[in-house]
């Protein structure tokens, strides 16, 4: 999250120096992706999913994760994660639908030992 704001500052700086000489394409072309990809981040909350364009634009490929029940075994792959709207954690939602964490919302009414 935090890594995409600054990546989003430094576009928009980059930008904002090559205005000139060739605007977004000449962006892009210092980080090796599409134009339309360096405007979207820079200029909308789009954070890029794929694993290739989040190396070129040096976004972390990985993260470090604590279980809240059960074990995650190191390296495991996960889908992307959310930020809780009532307390603002990140999580990895279980369910296409879940929006909150486990925290607010515990995972089948259990009650959860943290934070
Ligand atoms: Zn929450």
């Amino acid at each position: 999250m935090f890594d995409a704001l600054k990546l989003k500052n430094t576009l928009l700086d980059d930008y904002s120096k090559l205005k000139h000489l060739g605007g977004w394409q000449a962006v892009a072309d210092l980080y090796g992706v599409g134009k339309t990809m360096v405007w979207r981040i820079a200029n909308t909350d789009y954070i890029p999913k794929d694993q290739t364009i989040r190396k070129k634009l040096g976004l972390p490929v990985s993260a470090q994760v604590f279980p809240v029940m059960g074990e995650i075994l190191n390296g495991s792959a996960a889908p992307a994660s959310r930020i809780c709207p009532h307390c603002g954690n990140f999580f990895i939602p279980n369910a296409g639908k879940r929006r909150k964490c486990y925290v607010c919302v515990p995972y089948r009414d259990r009650k959860l030992d943290l934070l």
